[in-house]
């Protein structure tokens, strides 16, 4: 089978790998579709350190159990994959904090992911709930996006709202962030570049868009300072910058995005103290968002298929990351099996 490696930073290749081989409870999942994310460009780019190459790229995964070992687990059931493999037994796992597990595994991440034909999701994973089960109506297009949707419900469960929500990036977590927003019935208001971006985001529900330049208008719009900011970016020193221009007194920023190694939040503590900011990350998913995640686009109640802009079968993986590196289009995935559409 076909397969999209990264090797090292700036090392990524196409190569033939022999279908995994299944031991006692496992299963073997059929990609159809599998989500290109800004961390695996981070990773390729060298900028963040948490992968374990050589791997198989990819978490946000949508496909069809073509085999298994699994006593629970049937042929041809449509799933999708909870990416972070934990002990299930820690502190943190007991109380949906898998993410911050010592023994965390990360499908794509350190063991072979979704930019394949095929990939083995363990039994340790099953036995830990982390195997998504969905129903056949679900489009493939919209349990792509269940990872990233899940990011977004749990980031908007720690936030602090009041009305105005200024959301930088209209990427794809931009764009999910603005229909949450909205539906919560409060004012997304979206930053981006791309005039593509912006108005996509205005067909989602934002109420306004903005260049990043458009620093006055957005003070204006948000009546001298938005109340919560969400960064969708990657939190360059530009991103930083303009945040915190926008933020009003006692606002609340949220640091979304995944940062590179080398980037710092430089601060005045006394200033801090006197602004009243709520500075907070948010990061990943809890199997509770996950859940809400599925529960969303199993109702249709959040618009996923117009955010997807581009598909790349695996033999050409290098122009799909390419693309997303050049920020052409909104979400790019790469199409596993050569029958998926
Ligand atoms: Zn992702
Ligand atoms: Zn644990």
């Amino acid at each position: 089978m076909k397969a999209i490696v990264f090797e090292g930073p700036n090392r990524v290749s196409i190569q033939e790998k022999p279908i995994p081989k299944l031991e006692d409870g496992d299963i073997l999942i059929q990609v159809d579709l599998c989500g290109v994310c800004a961390s695996d460009l981070a990773a390729i780019r060298g900028e963040v350190t948490d992968y374990s190459p050589p791997v198989v790229l990819g978490h946000e995964v949508a496909g069809r159990v073509v085999e298994t070992k699994h006593p629970s687990v049937k042929v041809g059931q449509k799933v999708s994959v909870n990416p972070m493999i934990t002990c299930g037994d820690c502190q943190y796992c007991r109380a949906d904090l898998d993410k911050y597990c010592q023994e965390i595994v990360g499908i794509g991440h350190d063991i072979d992911g979704g930019y394949a034909e095929y990939f083995k999701f363990p039994r340790h994973a099953i036995q830990t709930s982390k195997l998504i089960t969905v129903s056949d109506n679900v489009s493939t297009t919209d349990l792509m996006f269940l990872e990233p949707l899940g990011c977004c419900i749990n980031a908007m469960r720690e936030t602090i709202f009041n009305q105005s929500v200024v959301i930088l990036g209209a990427g794809q977590i931009g764009l999910i962030f603005t229909q949450l927003v909205d539906q919560l019935g409060l004012q997304a208001i979206v930053v981006d570049p791309i005039t593509e971006r912006r108005e996509m985001a205005e067909r989602l529900g934002a109420v306004a868009t903005f260049t990043p330049k458009q620093t006055e208008e957005i003070l204006e719009q948000t009546n001298g300072g938005a109340d919560t900011v969400i960064s969708a970016t990657n939190n360059n020193q530009t991103a930083i910058g303009l945040s915190f221009q926008i933020v009003r007194r006692g606002g609340c920023l949220n640091f979304f995005g995944l940062s590179a190694h080398d980037q710092y939040l430089k601060l005045n503590l006394e200033q801090l103290h006197f602004m009243g900011h709520k500075i907070m990350a948010s990061w990943a998913f809890s199997r509770w968002s996950l859940d809400q995640a599925h529960e969303m686009i199993s109702d249709q109640k959040i618009k996923l298929e117009p955010i997807l802009s581009n598909r790349f079968p695996i033999s050409e993986g290098l122009e799909a990351i390419e693309q997303v590196k050049k920020s052409q289009g909104i979400k790019t995935a790469i199409l596993g099996s050569p029958n998926s559409t």
